[in-house]
């Protein structure tokens, strides 16, 4: 064993909802770590931002409490999930997209190292951190693909 997150089919990270009824654990690198700025993640997560990271779905593992896991989709490309014990919010599939996002809030340990905030547009919190702002997604996944000046 190299270390704790070490597996020997490479990393893997543990998560759980608010009380820890749902846990999960999600293995590998991610597809792709930023903010979100949009209004349904702001009015979803009831908060200025959504830290997320985007997983291939067979790197998501629910490892207990998959049985107390809602379901609300707004729009077909989001299906929002959280624990149905706590009502704390776990992750969104995204379909359209074939990625889940994995709230980066809710796994332990997890180097989280956004890359990009997308819909700034939208934005309600200013972050100057010097990453990319996209007014609304990049153009690989359907959006404008144009940087907002920050
Ligand atoms: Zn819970
Ligand atoms: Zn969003």
């Amino acid at each position: 064993m190299e270390s704790n997150n070490k597996m020997e089919n490479g990393k893997s990270y543990k998560g759980s909802c608010f009380c820890g009824t749902v846990q999960f654990t999600v293995s590998g690198d991610p597809a792709g770590m930023g903010y979100c700025h949009c209004e349904s993640c702001r009015r979803w997560s009831a908060g200025p931002v959504n830290a997320f990271t985007l997983w291939k779905p067979d790197a998501l593992k629910v490892t207990k409490g998959a049985d107390k896991i809602g379901t609300f989709n707004k729009t077909p490309n989001s299906y929002r999930k959280w624990c149905t014990n706590c009502g704390g919010h776990v992750f969104t599939d995204h379909p359209g997209m074939g990625l889940v996002d994995v709230y980066a809030a809710v796994i332990d340990d997890f180097p989280f190292s956004p890359g990009i905030h997308v819909n700034y547009q939208e934005k309600k919190l200013r972050m100057k951190d010097g990453l990319p702002k996209m007014k609304d997604m990049p153009k690989e996944m359907g959006g404008s693909g144009v940087a907002l000046v920050d």
